[in-house]
C-alpha cells in the first residue's frame, strides 16, 4: 500500500493549508483525499458566483499565524488563490476518493475509500469540514416515519427487526454491528456484492451462515408507508414487510458520523480534542470546521499551522 508522512482527508480551505504548512516545513510525502471532483468543494458548490468571502466573518477578526491568508475578496478570487496555492507548493490532491474508514496499523493508519485501502501513514488530518450529508432514497420518507429512519448507526438499538438498505462496505459494517442485539435484513438491489472488501464480505457472509442477518437480494424498494408495528417497506415486485427501523447506507456520511465511526470520543456532542487539536487517537487531528465551534477561513488556516507545529514538536521523528 501507498506510504505517506500525512494523510489529510478533504481539500477545503483547512486540509489544503495543511498541505502548504508542511510543505514549507520539508514534511513529504503529504497525500490529500478528497471526494469532490475538485479542491474547495464547499466553497464551489454553496458560494452563490461572485459572493464576497469576507475575511472577517460572523465579526471573527483572526490574525494569520500561518502561511495561508487571504483578504475579502470574491468567490472566484478565492478559489484562484487557493489553486495557486495548490500549483506553488505542488500540493498532491487525489480527486474523487471519499475515505470512508480509518483503521489502526503497526505503522500509523490506513484509510480506506470505497473498498480499497489507498494509504498508510502515521499521521493524519482530517479536514472534512461540517457540510457532508449521508446520500437520500429518490422516495420520500413519510413524516410519520421519520423517527423510525436512519442514515448512519451510531448507537445500537436494545432489540427489534430491522431493515439495512444498501451494498457497500457501510452497509455490511451496519449489519454486522446490529445484529448483536436486533434480527437484520439487509436489502440489495443486485443479485451479487461486488464492492464490499474481502474481510467485510467475510463477517457478513458468517453473520448469514450463523443466520444473524438475512439477505434480500435483488430487491428494490418502492415506497414506504406508516405502519402501527413500524414501518411498511413495499418493494418493486409487491412484496411488503414491516420494520421497526431502517437504516439506509447509500454512500456519504454526517463528519460527526464519520468520527465517531473511526473511534473519536465525543463530549457534549463535540469531538474530543486537545488544545492542538489531536483527538484521543495519537496522530489522528482536525483541521478546520470539524474542529472548531465557530468556523470560518481564517480560523481554519490557522488550525492548519497548529496541527503541523504540534506534529514537528510532538511527531517529529516520524516526519523527518
Ligand atoms: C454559504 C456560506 C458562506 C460562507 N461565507 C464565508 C465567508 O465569507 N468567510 C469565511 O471565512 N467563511 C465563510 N463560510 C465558512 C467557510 O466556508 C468554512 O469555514 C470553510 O470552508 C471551512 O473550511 P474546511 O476546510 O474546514 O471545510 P470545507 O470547506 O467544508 O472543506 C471540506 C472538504 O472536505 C471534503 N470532504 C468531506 N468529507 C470527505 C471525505 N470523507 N473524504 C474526502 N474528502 C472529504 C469536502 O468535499 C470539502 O472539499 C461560509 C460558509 C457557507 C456555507
Amino acid at each position: 500500500m501507498e506510504k505517506a508522512k500525512i494523510a489529510v482527508i478533504g481539500a477545503g480551505p483547512a486540509g489544503i493549508a495543511v498541505g502548504v504548512e508542511a510543505r514549507v516545513k520539508g514534511i513529504s510525502p503529504v497525500v490529500i483525499f478528497e471526494k469532490g471532483e475538485t479542491f474547495c468543494d464547499t466553497i464551489q458548490r454553496l458560494y452563490r458566483p461572485g459572493k464576497r468571502v469576507d475575511a472577517v466573518f460572523r465579526k471573527m477578526k483572526v490574525e494569520p499565524l500561518g502561511v495561508c491568508s487571504f483578504e475579502t475578496e470574491s468567490k472566484e478570487e478565492f478559489l484562484q488563490r487557493m489553486e495557486k496555492y495548490i500549483k506553488e507548493y505542488q500540493l498532491d490532491i487525489r480527486y474523487k476518493k471519499e475515505i470512508n474508514a480509518l483503521e489502526k496499523t503497526d505503522g500509523g493508519y490506513r484509510l480506506r475509500a470505497g473498498s480499497e485501502w489507498v494509504v498508510e501513514a502515521p499521521l493524519v488530518v482530517i479536514a472534512i469540514g461540517i457540510f457532508g450529508k449521508p446520500r437520500k432514497p429518490d422516495y420520500p420518507i413519510p413524516k410519520e416515519v421519520r423517527d423510525r429512519v436512519f442514515f448512519e448507526a451510531t448507537e445500537r438499538p436494545e432489540e427489534g427487526r430491522v431493515l439495512v438498505v444498501g451494498g457497500g462496505d457501510t452497509a455490511a459494517e451496519t449489519a454486522c454491528f446490529l445484529c448483536e442485539t436486533c434480527e437484520v435484513y439487509l436489502s440489495y438491489r443486485r443479485p451479487k456484492f461486488f464492492r464490499i472488501n474481502p474481510v467485510n464480505l467475510e463477517n457478513l457472509e458468517k453473520k448469514v451462515q450463523e443466520g444473524r442477518v438475512k439477505l434480500l437480494m435483488n430487491t428494490d424498494i418502492d415506497h414506504l408507508e406508516p405502519d402501527p408495528e413500524g414501518v411498511k417497506v413495499v418493494f418493486k415486485d409487491g412484496r411488503e414487510m414491516v420494520f421497526e427501523r431502517i437504516y439506509y447506507c447509500l454512500g456519504g456520511s454526517t463528519p460527526a458520523g464519520f468520527l465517531r465511526s473511526i473511534g473519536v470520543e465525543f463530549a457534549d456532542g463535540r469531538p474530543k480534542i486537545d488544545r492542538y487539536y489531536e483527538t484521543n487517537l495519537p496522530g489522528v487531528f482536525l483541521a478546520g470546521d470539524i474542529a472548531l465551534e465557530k468556523g470560518s477561513i481564517m480560523a481554519a488556516f490557522n488550525t492548519a499551522h497548529i496541527v503541523v507545529e504540534r506534529i514537528l514538536e510532538k511527531y517529529g521523528e516520524l516526519v523527518r
